[in-house]
């Protein structure tokens, strides 16, 4: 599961925090105060102002608006300790604040993957080996298949197998709250996936990726899911196992197989590996950070979307998922 979060948990941390909310509208008139009330939080509420090659910024005038638009959305402390992939008035600029409050800024004027039109479920299901993608109560868009498509399409070979045969399935809201963006869920063999209207809201102001290559937020909302199905794989697997020798004849050979089911049920080799790496580190988001599930589903995504931001939030992770794709 991935959820839309209200603010940050992990402000004495160094964290990247997925932005799934509205920024207030922009409106350029505003900026030149801005200018001035951030000015005034200097050496108290905000320390250094940088940009990301560390240049010191003396002159917030000189920053473009759309970027003192987002250094101010930001700094009433709330993002302490984050870095925010912030889309304002379509323009793409991440935010980083250290736990003592220094700032850094990157923009660029790329816009936003524009997703392309024609990709249908049967290309989906050929390419990538997915269960199919199934309208819940909302239809796909073709925009909303474009963005699963360039989902699936960051996976290296030896992940492919987690979304072999899972089905991919767009629902309206979460029954769990309105809050949720997508839901991985493992009980039904094949699995499946839900993807809700606030993982592909336009009217969020977020984006995944590098400042420069900006993606849509729904990448990082769908690999999450997938981050999960790859962790279960295991799971999975022993289950099946333990299904054929139930239905066979042989005792030690049902128990043997489903003790080991029993084993990775709740918790698989790919968990157990990450919690190792982490060693008690928090992040890298502030979802769900004290649980190692959703820790690794979102550095998972993160590693696919932005191995920069990944390594900023959980040094040594990036090289961590590497290394993971060959074991
Ligand atoms: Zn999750």
């Amino acid at each position: 599961m991935i959820l839309l979060l209200g603010g940050c948990a992990l402000r004495h941390h160094l964290h990247y925090e997925p932005v799934a909310f509205a920024l207030a509208p922009y409106d350029p008139a505003l900026v030149t105060g801005m200018s001035t009330q951030l000015d005034q939080m200097r050496g108290h509420a905000i320390g250094e102002i940088r940009t990301a090659g560390g240049a010191p910024v003396d002159d917030l005038g000189s920053l473009p608006p759309e970027v003192v638009w987002a250094a101010w959305s930001t700094a009433l402390g709330w993002a302490r300790g984050a870095e925010l992939d912030l889309l304002v008035d379509g323009a793409p600029v991440t935010v980083w604040w250290s736990v003592d409050r220094d700032l850094t800024l990157a923009w660029s004027d790329a816009t936003i993957w524009r997703a392309p039109t024609g990709v249908t479920s049967e290309w989906l299901v050929d390419t990538y080996g997915i269960g199919g993608v199934f309208d819940g109560d909302r239809t796909w868009g073709a925009a909303e298949l474009a963005t699963l498509d360039l989902s699936l399409s960051l996976l290296t070979d030896e992940e492919l197998p987690a979304v072999s045969g899972v089905r991919f399935v767009r629902e309206g809201v979460s029954p769990r709250g309105l809050r949720e963006l997508a839901w991985y869920d493992p009980t039904d063999e094949p699995p499946e996936i839900s993807i809700f209207d606030a993982a592909f809201d336009i009217e969020s102001d977020g984006f995944v990726g590098p400042v420069d290559a900006p993606l849509p937020a729904g990448v990082g909302s769908i690999l999450h899911e997938i981050g999960h199905a790859l962790a279960d794989l295991e799971a999975r697997d022993a289950w099946l196992r333990c299904g054929v020798a139930r239905a066979g004849s042989d005792r030690e050979e049902r128990r043997d197989a489903c003790r080991a089911y029993a084993e990775v049920r709740r918790r698989g080799p790919r968990i157990d590996a990450w919690q190792r790496f982490r060693d008690g580190r928090p992040g890298p988001s502030s979802f769900g950070f004290r649980n190692p599930h959703e820790s690794y589903a979102e550095a998972f995504a993160l590693a696919h979307v932005d191995p920069d931001a990944l390594e900023r939030a959980l040094p040594g992770a990036t090289s961590w998922f590497e290394r993971a794709d060959t074991r």
